[in-house]
C-alpha cells in the first residue's frame, strides 16, 4: 500500500512547497486548501499522514482536529504554523489528549531540511499496533459487521446453513485479519461485547433468513476464554429468545483445543449449552492433539475436519488418513461431519465420495454479506453430484467480486 500524504494548507504555495518535500520523502501527495476538501479527501482517499496548518479560512486548525478526532483518525498528523510555540504546543496537546497521533508542531517557515527528516520518518515508520481504543471505536462507529459462508450437503449440493464470521473494515487499514480481532479482544472485557454483537447479528439474521424460506441453522464461533464463563449458556438463551430464534437454529462452534481442555468449567457450559437445545459443533478437528476419551466426553452434535488436512487431502496420504478416520469416527459417534477448506471441485468431490457429510469452502462460496445469500443460493451448482447425476465440472465459485476482499 502506497503511502498517502494529506495537506492542508490555506497558502498554495507553502502546500506546493511541502507537496515536493513529501514526494521526496517517499508519500504520494495531495495538496488541499479548504476545510471541505481537505474532509472530502480523508474519506476517500485514506491518507497515512496528514499535514495540518493551524489557520484556514471558514474554520481552524483546532477544530479540524476535533473533526479528525470524531473520524478516528489514526494517520500521523504533523501541525505546521505561523503562529508562536506556546499555541502550537497547546494545539499538539489537544491533540494528543484526546488520542490524536501527533507526530509534530512545526513552526514556520520551516526549513526544508527539517521537514523532509521528519516526513521520511513518517514515511518509512510502520502503523501503531492496533489497540484496544481501537476495536472499541470500530465496534461503537460501526466499522465491524458479519459476513456469512454457506455450508451444503457434499450429498446433494443443498444449502445446509452458513457460519458467521466476524469482518472489520479499517476506515484507514482496509481489512483487518478475524484472528488478529480475536487475539487483541481475548481475556479483556471486549471479548463479551463482540461475543454478544456477532450473536446478535447472526440471529437477526437467521430470523431474516427465513422470513425468506432459507429457515436454516447459523453457525457461530465461540472465543476459549467464554467458557469459563458460567453465565454463556444463560446469556446465548436469552439472546435466542429475544430474537425468537429456536436454539437448534444456533450452532455453538467452539475450537477442538479449547472444547477438549481438562477443564471441568468448561465441560459443564458445553453440558449447560447441550441441554438448553443448542447443537455443538467441535471446530478445527485434527489440530487439537485431543484424545478419544476426551473427544467421547464433551457433548458435541458436529466436527469439522481442519482444513489444513482437507486441502492436503488429494495430494498427501498421511492427510487422507486423517481425513478419512475423522469422517469414521464421525459416523461412529453420530456427529455431523463438516469439511472446511473445500477450495476445489476435486476436494468437493473427494470428499463427499469419502462420505463426509457437509462442507464449507472458496470452491463452494467465499463468506458473503446476509443479504447475498439467496442469490447466492440461486446460482450455485455444485461441482459434483453423488447420486442423481454423474461427475461434472465447474470453473470457479460463483461470488461477488466487490466482496472478495473481506471474505
Ligand atoms: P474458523 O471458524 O475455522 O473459520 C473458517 C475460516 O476459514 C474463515 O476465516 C474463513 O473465511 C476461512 N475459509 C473458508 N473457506 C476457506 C477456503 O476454502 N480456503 C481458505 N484458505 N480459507 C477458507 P476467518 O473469517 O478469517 O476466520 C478465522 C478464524 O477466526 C475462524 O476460523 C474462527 O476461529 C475465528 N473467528 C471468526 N469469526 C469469529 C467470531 O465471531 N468469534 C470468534 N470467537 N472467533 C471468530
Ligand atoms: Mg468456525
Ligand atoms: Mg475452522
Amino acid at each position: 500500500m502506497s503511502n498517502r500524504l494529506l495537506i492542508i494548507d490555506d497558502e498554495p504555495e507553502f502546500g506546493n512547497f511541502v507537496e515536493r518535500i513529501a514526494q521526496d520523502a517517499g508519500f504520494d501527495v495531495r495538496v488541499t486548501t479548504r476545510a471541505e476538501d481537505f474532509k472530502d479527501a480523508f474519506k476517500q482517499w485514506m491518507p497515512t499522514a496528514i499535514v495540518l496548518d493551524l489557520v484556514i479560512p471558514e474554520t481552524d486548525g483546532i477544530e479540524l482536529l476535533r473533526w479528525l478526532i470524531s473520524e478516528n483518525c489514526q494517520a500521523p498528523v504533523v501541525i505546521l504554523s505561523g503562529f508562536d510555540a506556546r499555541i502550537l504546543d497547546a494545539a499538539r496537546r489537544v491533540g494528543r489528549e484526546r488520542g490524536l497521533n501527533i507526530a509534530c508542531a512545526l513552526m514556520k517557515p520551516v526549513r526544508a531540511g527539517d521537514l523532509k527528516e521528519r516526513l521520511t520518518a513518517l514515511c518509512k515508520a510502520e502503523p501503531a499496533a492496533l489497540n484496544l481504543l481501537d476495536l472499541e471505536r470500530a465496534l461503537r462507529n460501526g466499522e465491524m459487521f458479519i459476513f456469512y459462508q454457506p455450508k451444503v450437503s457434499l450429498e446433494n449440493g443443498a444449502l445446509v446453513g452458513t457460519e458467521a464470521l466476524l469482518r472489520w473494515l479499517h476506515p484507514q487499514r482496509g481489512v483487518v485479519p478475524t484472528d488478529q480481532i480475536i487475539t487483541l479482544a481475548e481475556n479483556t472485557p471486549l471479548a463479551e461485547l463482540i461475543g454478544e454483537f456477532v450473536m446478535r447479528q447472526a440471529l437477526a439474521q437467521q430470523k431474516a433468513w427465513a422470513r425468506e424460506g432459507m429457515d436454516l441453522p447459523v453457525s457461530v464461533n465461540v472465543s476459549a476464554a467464554s467458557l469459563y464463563d458460567e453465565k454463556l449458556a444463560d446469556r446465548i438463551a436469552s439472546l435466542c429468545a429475544h430474537e425468537e430464534v429456536s436454539p437448534e437454529k444456533l450452532i455453538v462452534e467452539i475450537t477442538e483445543s479449547a472444547a477438549m481442555s481438562h477443564a471441568v468449567e468448561a465441560l459443564d457450559i458445553l453440558t449447560r449449552l447441550r441441554i438448553k437445545g443448542f447443537p455443538l459443533s467441535i471446530d478445527d478437528f485434527g489440530t487439537g492433539f485431543s484424545s478419544l476419551t476426551r473427544l467421547q466426553r464433551v457433548p458435541a452434535t458436529e466436527i469439522k475436519i481442519d482444513r489444513s488436512f482437507v486441502s492436503e487431502a488429494p495430494t498427501s496420504q498421511a492427510a487422507l488418513a486423517i481425513v478419512k478416520s475423522v469422517i469414521g469416527l464421525a459416523k461412529n459417534m453420530n456427529l455431523t461431519c463438516v469439511a472446511e477448506g473445500i477450495e476445489s471441485a476435486r476436494h468437493y468431490r473427494m470428499l463427499s465420495e469419502l462420505g463426509c457429510e457437509a462442507g464449507q469452502g472458496y470452491a463452494i462460496a467465499k463468506p458473503l454479506a446476509g443479504d447475498k445469500l439467496g442469490a447466492w443460493k440461486n446460482t450455485w451448482v455444485p461441482p459434483y453430484q453423488k447420486r442423481r447425476y454423474g461427475p461434472r465440472k465447474i470453473e470457479s465459485a460463483p461470488e461477488e467480486k466487490s466482496q472478495q476482499s473481506l471474505a
